[in-house]
């Protein structure tokens, strides 16, 4: 399975404003910068787009992305998530005024977009993929995914802070590779990280223990500000196969 963390500063660096992750090129985690790829076949390819929750960072540029790939006829992009969120992206963002209603100007034979409500712990399948949405613990309702090619399986808790059900689910498991968990706050700030449903670097330090064994750790969602910050703390403790992601690397799983 191949998985890039799409960059989302300009120029290219580690900086992380935006969140997408590309999978296998065909499906996607969030529409965070996705509609800004520069080579316009590559957005093309993208056919499942997996929403966590409905925060900026997370959807920014979904309308530019369908926008960039429309043609007519039946094709276009698969929209998947909690129907709440799905109505949340269609009635405060394609409302005809912030963007035109692509979901409205969707008919059977010309269409922009169809959208598929996902069911906590109710896998679906796409593109040779098997996808379970997963509750984890945000400020607002937020679906975490595994995703599992029969072969290797990477997990994506996107936006939460300390959490359950979502370890007791993939501890269960077994050929988990790797966890792309979010360290947006240092030390420093953990009461905000707290109100806001995010890790702080202590909080993140505890959550990697409640799942045991050989996973890769990849470090996302920094927040610019305190990026170097958290860099520092988090290369302190010493933590077990826990780096920081690189956006614009493709990792083999
Ligand atoms: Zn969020
Ligand atoms: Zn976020």
């Amino acid at each position: 399975m191949k998985v890039e963390l799409l960059p989302s500063s300009i120029p290219v660096t580690e900086a992380q404003f935006l969140v997408s992750f590309l999978v296998n090129d065909v499906v996607a985690v969030d529409a965070g910068p996705l509609g800004l790829l520069s080579d316009l076949a590559r957005q093309e390819r993208v056919r499942h787009v997996f929403i966590t929750h409905e925060h900026l960072d997370h959807v920014a540029t979904l309308p530019i992305l369908l926008e960039n790939v429309y043609s007519p006829g039946p094709d276009c992009i698969e929209l998947l998530g909690l129907p709440d969120v799905l109505d949340f992206i269609h009635r405060d963002i394609f409302n005809g005024r912030v963007w035109p209603d692509f979901f409205e100007l969707s008919t059977g034979a010309n269409r922009f977009v169809r959208s598929t409500p996902l069911t906590v712990l109710e896998p679906v399948e796409r593109a040779g993929l098997t996808v379970t949405p997963l509750p984890v613990s945000h400020c607002v309702d937020t679906l975490g995914f595994l995703v599992d090619d029969g072969r290797a399986a990477v997990a994506f808790p996107s936006d939460t802070g300390p959490t359950d059900e979502f370890w007791a689910q993939l501890s269960q498991h077994r050929h988990l590779r790797a966890v792309f968990l979010e360290a947006s706050f240092p030390a420093a700030y953990a009461d905000l990280a707290a109100i806001t449903g995010h890790h702080s670097t202590t909080t993140f330090a505890a959550e990697i223990k409640k799942l045991p064994g050989d996973i890769r750790w990849l470090v996302v969602h920094r927040k610019p500000r305190f990026a170097a910050e958290i860099a520092r703390e988090i290369e302190a403790m010493g933590l077990p196969n826990v780096e920081l992601v690189k956006p614009g690397h493709v990792y083999e799983f």
